[in-house]
């Protein structure tokens, strides 16, 4: 009988990822290396959305061997950077370990966590977000955390849509969740509903603004006076949570 390893053939498979920082013209470049047996050859680099300069390489592959790659792409790292610098720092920072999210209004606290397995989030003491898998750079990071809001957000709208609907006496199509670039929500002629997945990062008092004016829109497709006075009679305050909405647009909108 063979002896059984006591790690699971995953395990052998990768080593803990290597992070580091190497000056090249003069700026100070921090790299983070991921080794796997999977890739055979070629090691492959880009810069995340973190300006960390990520090498995916063989197993076998040496800090050496990523250094001197480093030296000898000098003039490409140097043009990455400078265009990462101009882009908006909002996006660049936003998904890294110990920074927060935005959910239901509150932070979510993102613990990044290496390995060796598919990326998995899952919520943590009600106030972190804990994203585990491997080759986990910023990109990924923000890939698996929007999959996850969204996930929320199709849970519960339709849940939100269902009570106000119930309230204002109301029918409705379907509820759907997308990523709309530039409204929240809209309300189609078949009274199908459909929102924004970015609305579950905002305090769920304004997402039941944007669920009243939609369903408002049910009987009135305009915003005239009636429409108004409809959602002013479901929402006295509405003026208040559109003021606040707009306030966090340019925050959690693309
Ligand atoms: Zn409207």
């Amino acid at each position: 009988m063979r002896k059984k390893s006591l790690y699971p053939a995953a395990m052998q498979q990768t080593k803990p990822p290597e992070s580091g920082t190497m000056q090249v013209a003069g700026a100070e470049v921090a790299y983070l290396i991921v080794r796997s047996a999977k890739r055979r050859r070629s090691v492959e680099f880009r810069f995340d959305a973190a300006r960390q300069l990520v090498f995916r390489a063989p197993l076998r592959t040496s800090t050496a061997h990523i250094r001197r790659l480093m030296a000898k792409h000098e003039a490409w790292i140097v043009r990455q950077l400078a265009r990462l610098h101009a882009a908006p720092a909002k996006v660049m920072t936003a998904f890294v370990d110990g920074n927060n999210i935005d959910y239901l209004g509150k932070p979510l606290r993102l613990e990044v966590q290496q390995a060796p397995s598919r990326i998995k989030v899952a919520r943590h003491k009600g106030s972190r977000l804990r994203i585990t898998g491997e080759s986990l750079d910023a990109d990924a990071v923000r890939a698996a955390v929007h999959g996850w809001l969204r996930q929320q957000a199709t849970t519960r709208f339709p849940r939100r849509v269902a009570l106000w609907a119930r309230r204002m006496n109301l029918p409705y199509g379907r509820v759907l969740v997308s990523n709309p670039r530039r409204q929240w929500a809209s309300c189609s002629y078949k009274n199908d509903l459909r929102f924004s997945w970015r609305l579950i990062m905002v305090p769920p008092r304004l997402l039941d603004y944007v669920v009243v004016h939609e369903l408002a829109h049910v009987v009135q497709k305009n915003h005239s006076a009636a429409f108004w006075r409809l959602v002013e009679a479901t929402l006295p305050d509405y003026r208040q949570r559109r003021k606040e909405l707009q306030a966090l647009g340019s925050r959690v909108l693309p």
